[in-house]
């Protein structure tokens, strides 16, 4: 990623750091050209501390000689440029450059412009300060001043994606080596070379220039250039599918820029490369890992291409792991992005139109109408990413959806077994004891007329359990209730009291019809066949009847108790019969 600006740029940086020493004069003691000096010392290592020794100088302006006053200007701008007041930076850079004459300095002024132009986005006024600036280099004396003019020239013109005229300008840096291996310009125009053929997708011919690139850089102990090439080739590795080798020869790579320290765009670009690798590889944990760390790095960076590229694979990341809201939100920053990177593109294009190249040739033409198939083409992604947002949208809503009724249902179920568990029993599913008893107690209350309660007890249950099982016992319980449900009128109320004892309540009875309905109830237990439970034999019940009337007892617990009186009677009287609890005794 060649780009321009000094935020962001790394290789133009280094060339410029260069370049400006050569103009500090250290033999003249006078305090000016001692703040100028100071300056340029931190200009480009700590930009921040170069602008108290400006504003001091700001102070003895008058007393400038006009070399003194270029150079002032000059930092100035470029201070400018580093604190992002870019619009000051241009206009200082226009209304001093006529006065300015030679070669070197108008150049270095030029740079200024380039860089303030492309960051602002304006490519025209930058191009056409970059046309000024390669005129003069057959006037430029030093290697320095030539890198730094081809470097901006490089880094503008391949952020056009005019590849063909930015190699050339690679190849033109490369040659002011003179061939010389370890040199300076060897390392970073090899260097160039690689990346800009990997940016144009020609991966063969940068493959091929790796090795070259490797040595020239080590050869010139260029630490950090070294590391960019093998950046580049693990990057590439990436690309190309070898996942396995690319995160192997990527990670000491990251370590790597963390001991040099550099926070390059270089960093953002092997973690998003990394991240990617690991989600094709299925370790998705890794790849959150990176892609955010790349995220987050682009986000403070200001290459629009990179927080596109980030954001995407972000997106990707978190869809495998099935964060479908996260997911849409970086879509979402995606599509901006891309269409940001669109506009810029237009924005480019039109610029490169306009400008009239003095190096324009049929390369750049075959550039300009790749760059439009390019537009194209993201174009369509564009249309396909609203598509697969859309289709985002409507999963995740169905998802929403889905679990909000799964969560419905289940609640309202769940409310529906709490009461139902608060009023039914288990096994028989009639009322349980404390229901039974409530519902009575309120048919006593609210019942004018008479109201019979009756206890039914089973015969020998025991022995059915013993004999053939408690889970023969169990399907008695529920065939008796069974059994009994279908004698009972709409009002009557039928209760497990506990064990194998029941109650019946039933109102708008005499007593002689609760006494039939209860002998119907023992009739119907006594008939029921137990063949289904697998065993043949007798199931009998004894019944206790008591009802409320004038002279006889008068609420439920009476009633109640009279019942039992009666059941008991029954029992005693050899069970399987029903009887009636009369006032006078049993
Ligand atoms: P009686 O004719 O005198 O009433 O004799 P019985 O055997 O029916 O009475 P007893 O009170 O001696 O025994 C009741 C048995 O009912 C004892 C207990 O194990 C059984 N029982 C209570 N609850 C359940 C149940 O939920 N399922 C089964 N299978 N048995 C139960
Ligand atoms: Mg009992
Ligand atoms: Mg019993």
């Amino acid at each position: 990623m060649i780009v321009l600006g000094r935020c962001v740029r790394t290789i133009a940086f280094v060339a410029l750091g260069l370049a400006c020493s050569l103009g500090a004069g250290a033999a003249d003691p006078s305090s000016v050209d001692a703040l100028l000096a100071e300056i340029s010392t931190y200009l480009f290592s700590t930009p921040e501390k170069a602008v108290a020794p400006l504003e001091k100088l700001q102070a003895l302006q008058s007393s400038f000689t006009p070399v003194q006053n270029e150079r002032y200007q000059l930092y100035y701008a470029s201070s400018l440029g580093f604190r992002g007041r870019h619009e000051e930076r241009i206009s200082l850079v226009q209304s001093f450059l006529p006065q300015v004459k030679t070669p070197a300095r108008r150049a270095r002024f030029l740079y200024e412009l380039i860089d303030g132009s492309t960051v602002l986005g304006r490519y025209e006024a930058a191009l056409l300060a970059m046309n000024q600036s390669i005129l003069l280099l057959p006037r430029l004396e030093s290697a320095g001043e030539k890198m730094n003019v081809l470097q901006s020239a490089l880094a503008l013109s391949s952020s056009l994606h005019a590849y063909d005229e930015a190699l050339d300008f690679a190849e033109r840096l490369y040659s002011l080596s003179g061939d010389t291996v370890g040199s300076y310009a060897a390392c970073v125009g090899l260097t160039d070379k690689v990346e800009l053929n990997f940016m144009r997708g020609d991966r063969q011919q940068a493959r091929s220039l790796v090795p070259d690139a490797i040595l020239a850089c080590d050869a010139n102990k260029n630490q950090f250039f070294t590391l960019l090439v093998k950046t580049l080739v693990a990057i590439d590795l990436i690309d190309s599918e070898k996942y396995a080798t690319g995160i192997a020869s990527g990670l000491p790579l990251l370590r790597q820029f963390s001991v040099l320290s550099q926070s390059s765009d270089y960093v953002t670009q092997l973690e998003e490369a990394l991240a990617r690798a690991y989600l094709k590889t299925g370790n998705v944990e890794q790849a959150e890992h990176y892609g955010f760390q790349a995220y987050q790095r682009a986000q403070s960076g200001k290459v629009l291409l990179l927080q596109e590229k980030t954001s995407e694979t972000m997106a990707a990341i978190q869809r495998a792991q099935g964060q479908l809201v996260k997911a849409m939100g970086y879509y979402d920053i995606n599509l901006a992005l891309k269409k940001k990177v669109l506009d810029d593109q237009l924005q480019k294009n039109l610029a490169y139109q306009r400008v009239k190249f003095e190096t324009q040739d049929k390369a750049n033409q075959m550039a300009l109408l790749e760059q439009k198939n390019k537009n194209l083409n993201i174009e369509k992604e564009l249309q396909q990413g609203r598509n697969q947002n859309l289709i985002l949208l409507m999963t995740l809503s169905l998802v929403v959806l889905t679990l909000l009724g799964v969560w419905l249902a289940k609640t309202l179920r769940q409310r529906n077994i709490f009461r139902q568990s608060a009023q039914v029993d288990g096994l028989t599913q009639v009322s349980n004891r404390a229901h039974f008893v409530a519902s009575a107690r309120q048919v006593f209350r609210s019942a004018k007329t008479g109201v019979s309660l009756v206890l039914l007890d089973m015969d020998f249950f025991k022995k059915i359990n013993d004999t053939y099982g408690h889970a023969t016992g169990d399907w008695v319980l529920r065939a008796v209730c069974d059994a009994v449900k279908t004698q009972l009128r709409k009002t009557d109320l039928l209760g497990r009291l506990g064990g194998e004892e029941f109650a019946l309540c039933l109102p708008l009875f005499t007593p002689e019809e609760a006494k039939a309905m209860a002998e119907r109830c023992r009739a119907a237990i006594a008939a029921i066949d137990t063949g289904p439970s697998g065993f043949s034999f007798e199931i009998t019940a004894s019944l206790g009847i008591a009802s409320r009337d004038i002279n006889g007892p008068l609420n439920f617990e009476e009633t109640l108790a009279a019942a039992d009186k009666a059941l008991y009677f029954s029992k005693n009287e050899g069970r399987n019969r029903v009887t009636v609890y009369q006032h006078s005794g049993a």
